[in-house]
């Protein structure tokens, strides 16, 4: 029955691997450190928001278990746990006060970790409690009942989205802990039945393991396929309205520049109408390559509306995005269906330059310049720089 379940966890596992993921997600599977901002961002929220409702179901577990210790045990050996038990509780309780929404994976991990070091420590305090004390006949049922605590709190770690290397980091504490009472002879069972039970332990692992980083494999899919526009293969709004919010705040704890365009295709409305909606996707689609294209590898498209994309200039100051927006406006955003040039009219706004407190502002300001760039004739570029340096950088 194990076995079964073992094997078709690692045949889900790896088709979904061989037929979702490209090389660099499988590589994700396996350790945190390359993986994307927003993918950090949504496995943080996810992580937190389940060791919440873990610590909420064990907050009140864990205090209603003490009316079945005082109905097995004698005094001496109930009080003690239930002491221990309203200690752990509280400490759940702490737990839940956790914020909803967390950026840093260091957070999840330190909340994570938490979880598994109550049950832990009430487990080895339960050990110890007990081991001097006379149990027997149907005590020792109970008495093994808190033995299965570390199988439990491994097979819980199957809930969360954790990558294989971090499932292996967050199990080891509760291995070497039952791996120790084998040794010192503080199990409760006897040695081989003890040294079988860290076997399972590990064999649980090893299944927590493959669920954790197959459930990694469905967010790395479902982050993948939310973040990008099906058109043009931009960044969706909403994406790119988390990746403007961290690169804005990184660009500011860092009083470094920071540059964005506001481009707006011209007389976009006229090429639907006289090509149809299919020319136009054909026309939009074609328009983001070419931006993306001309633009460095750093920086980062996205699709704000209909023909509207916002060009994000990570580390480039005013003057830096005048010569990048040039450059690009000069390579084109390709041909209309009728092969005349398609243009587009652009904004730019830069973080200090434009002393702007957060990112709504800066993209409010480059609208209203892209605004003015239409008002002006269009097929032009308006940033925070006098219009001389525009124009001489018009004749570069
Ligand atoms: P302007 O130079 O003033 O920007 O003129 P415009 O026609 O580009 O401006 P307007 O905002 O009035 O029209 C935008 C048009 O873009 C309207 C809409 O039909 C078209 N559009 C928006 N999204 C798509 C899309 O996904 N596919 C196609 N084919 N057209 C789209
Ligand atoms: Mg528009
Ligand atoms: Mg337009």
């Amino acid at each position: 029955m194990r076995q079964s379940l073992i094997a078709r966890l690692w045949a889900q596992a790896w088709s979904l691997v061989l037929a979702e993921l490209t090389q660099q997600e499988i590589g994700w599977l396996v350790s945190p450190a390359r993986h994307l901002n927003l993918l950090v961002a949504r496995r943080t929220t996810m992580i937190v928001s389940r060791v919440r409702l873990i610590a909420g179901l064990f907050a009140l577990l864990t205090p209603l278990w003490i009316v079945i210790d005082v109905f097995a045990f004698d005094r001496d050996v109930w009080l003690g746990l239930a002491a221990a038990r309203l200690l752990a509780t509280a400490a759940f309780l702490a737990l839940l006060r956790l914020p909803r929404r967390m950026n840093d994976m260091f957070d999840a991990y330190k909340a994570l970790a938490t979880l598994l070091a109550i049950p832990t420590a009430f487990f080895i305090f339960a050990y110890l409690h007990m081991q001097g004390q006379h149990i027997r006949g149907i005590q020792e049922a109970f008495a093994v009942g808190y033995a299965f605590l570390p199988f439990v709190m491994l097979a819980g770690l199957s809930i969360f989205p954790l990558t294989l290397l971090e499932c292996i980091v967050f199990a080891s504490p509760m291995l070497a802990v039952q791996g120790a009472t084998v040794v010192v002879g503080w199990s409760l069972f006897d040695w081989p039945t003890a040294a079988a039970s860290f076997w399972l332990m590990a064999l649980i692992t090893g299944v927590a393991a493959m669920a954790g980083t197959s459930q990694l494999g469905f967010i790395i899919v479902l982050v993948r396929e939310a973040v990008r526009d099906s058109l043009t293969g931009c960044f969706s709004r909403r994406s790119g309205e988390e990746l403007l919010d961290l690169q804005f705040r990184t660009a500011a704890r860092a009083n470094a520049p920071f540059a964005l365009a506001f481009i707006d295709l011209d007389h976009f409305k006229q090429i639907n109408d006289d090509f149809g909606h299919d020319a136009g996707d054909q026309t939009l689609k074609q328009a983001a390559e070419r931006i993306r294209a001309g633009a460095r590898g750093s920086d980062i498209l996205i699709r704000w509306g209909g023909e509207e994309f916002l060009l994000l200039l990570p580390s480039t100051d005013a003057q830096g995005a005048a010569i990048a927006l040039q450059r690009l406006r000069q390579s084109g955003f390709g041909p209309r269906p009728d092969e005349a040039p398609l243009t587009a009219s652009i904004g730019v706004a830069e973080r200090s330059a434009d002393n702007a407190a957060d990112w709504q502002s800066l993209v409010a300001i480059a609208d209203a310049r892209m605004y003015e760039a239409k008002q002006s004739g269009r097929d032009r570029s308006v940033g925070p720089l006098a219009n001389k340096i525009e124009e001489d950088l018009r004749d570069v």
